[in-house]
């Protein structure tokens, strides 16, 4: 199966199986707007709470807030986003399709490092046993030739985007002979800045200034509330704020399903620090952050670090954690070192004091803050691209199975009753009962108990309960797992300790800590 089709079943399957439908989908949909279904909304809510325990029960100096969608217009001149949050578009005239000039430029590098990735399997296959790749990748006059290209266009495209340099990044595109996907032509506009916020009125429209924006960050909503909280929560530096909430931006480009949405959800957490201390506690949460992603166990070679060419207007260091989604190595998570920028121009905009008195230094200071800002639907997008499984059996059966992490399942345990009758499902209800305070549980009667499996299997569920005629004799189940599809015998008293046990996540913030 090859990553394209992969994708295309992923997307089917999660509307199949209620995780995530188009928005508004009778109406034929809303162009990157999605809705979460029953199986979806559970599954994020368990990534949240991931999340939000490992930043604010694991640590005692990060504490939550949620603030407000709407926040005061002047929010959004003095974080820079009036002025500068921005994508250099360019619309081919033949398809009429409009493309974020960075992104064909970066599609087009990804082409030359597979061509390089070409080369070196074919010299693979044709050296055999003796091939050494590294002296090949060294000493190949070819593969010399297109990174020597590669690396080119590279450093053209950060200059560009450094300068702000819109003739420059369409001069890239026609040197390159980058061709629309779709018309095939290289019949290209000029390149346009294109600002990524919505706006609507607040109030009376008889007012003045009425114009507000649907927040495009999370994070300024921390900002704003930085003396709020150190005051009323005794905060000493370094400490952090987190924060889960809703943002919208009017992506240019909206491909890729969940990947990139108009309306979104970010996991922000601000940590701030002692100017001068940033670059250690970048480093810092630059390496925790992976641990959390590689703690749900999808293997590390999935991840990597990608160091920002072209840093924001607010950072000093910058580099994004990227996952191998089907469709190739993508940002899901950005971890920036904003300097004082923001509390700064807060400062510089309001006119109010902000700064922090350290008692250990006897200083105060406006603090630096290390971010670290992921999107909760690429994780979504994440955890079913790596779960996502189709097997083969030993009984020659195929099944289609979701690996997902136990704790962070949407249900964690389907209870079955063999058969409807001989009092196996009020024994099963029972059981139901006993676990439901705790998980999510299913109870599932219909068709034959393979069918059943494979519904659950389908949807992720870790553990299938089945009651018996034994359970009425000896009060035993069965247990089986969904990975292993191995089958246990346990005491009917043993199951929430079974249940409990399997779906924890207290593995998961070991991991963290270890
Ligand atoms: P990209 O380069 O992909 O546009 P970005 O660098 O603008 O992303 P940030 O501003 O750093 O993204 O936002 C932090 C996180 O928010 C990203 O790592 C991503 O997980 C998530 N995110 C940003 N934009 C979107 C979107 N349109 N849809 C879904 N998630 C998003």
């Amino acid at each position: 199966m090859t990553q394209e089709e992969l994708f295309k079943k992923l997307i089917a399957h999660s509307k199949e199986y209620g995780f995530i439908f188009p928005s508004s989908e009778i109406y034929d949909g809303l162009s990157a707007v999605y809705d979460y279904g029953q199986m979806g909304v559970e599954l994020k809510n368990n990534i949240k709470r991931y999340w939000w325990d490992s930043m604010v029960k694991l640590h005692p100096n990060i504490v939550g807030i949620d603030a407000a969608i709407f926040m005061h217009p002047r929010t959004w001149e003095a974080s820079g986003h009036v002025g500068a949050f921005n994508d250099p578009l360019i619309d081919n005239k033949d398809s009429k399709k409009r493309y974020r000039a960075d992104v064909l430029i970066e599609e087009h590098l990804a082409k030359l490092d597979e061509k390089i990735e070409k080369e070196v399997a074919k010299a693979r296959k044709r050296f055999g046993d003796s091939f050494d790749e590294k002296q090949y990748r060294a000493t190949s006059p070819r593969v010399a030739e297109i990174a020597a290209k590669r690396d080119e266009v590279h450093s053209r495209m950060v200059k560009a985007l450094n300068d702000s340099d819109l003739e420059e990044l369409r001069q890239i595109i026609v040197d390159a002979e980058v061709v629309c996907p779709i018309s095939g032509t290289r019949n290209w506009t000029e390149v346009r800045q294109f600002n990524l916020m919505f706006d609507t009125k607040i109030g009376s429209v008889a007012e003045g200034a009425n114009t507000i924006y649907l927040r495009p960050e999370t994070a300024q909503g921390i900002f704003v509330n930085f003396l709020n909280v150190q005051k009323t929560g005794r905060m000493k530096i370094p400490f952090g704020i987190a924060q889960i909430g809703k943002a919208f931006r009017n992506e240019i480009v909206a491909r890729q399903f969940i990947f990139r949405m108009r309306e979104f959800e970010q996991m922000e957490m601000q940590f701030f620090v002692r100017p001068g201390e940033e670059i250690k506690w970048y480093d810092h949460w630059k390496e925790l952050r992976m641990k959390w992603h590689r703690a749900l166990g999808f293997g590390d070679e999935k991840y990597r670090f990608h160091d920002h060419d072209k840093l924001a207007h607010y950072a000093n260091a910058a580099a994004d954690i990227e996952f191998n989604f089907p469709f190739g190595f993508k940002e899901v998570e950005g971890i920036h070192s904003r300097t004082d920028f923001d509390l700064g121009n807060h400062q510089k905009f309001s006119g109010k004091k902000i700064q922090y008195f350290d008692p250990e230094t006897g200083e105060s200071y406006v603090p630096y803050v290390v971010e670290t800002s992921i999107g909760v639907d690429r994780m979504v997008l994440q955890v079913l691209s790596a779960a996502y499984t189709e097997e083969k059996l030993d009984s020659g059966e195929e099944r289609t199975v979701l690996r997902i992490p136990p704790a962070i399942a949407p249900v964690k345990a389907a209870i079955l009753p063999l058969v409807k009758k001989d009092g196996l499902p009020e024994i099963a209800r029972q059981i139901v009962s006993a676990l439901k305070y705790d998980h999510i549980v299913q109870y599932d009667e219909k068709d034959s108990i393979g069918k059943r499996y494979r519904r659950q299997d389908a949807i992720g569920s870790p553990l299938c309960i089945t009651v018996d005629h034994e359970t009425v004799t000896d009060n035993t189940v069965t247990v089986r797992y969904r990975d292993s599809m191995e089958q246990q015998r346990i005491p009917v008293s043993e199951i929430p300790a079974v249940v409990a046990e399997t779906v924890s996540m207290k593995k998961l913030f070991a991991e963290l800590e270890a």
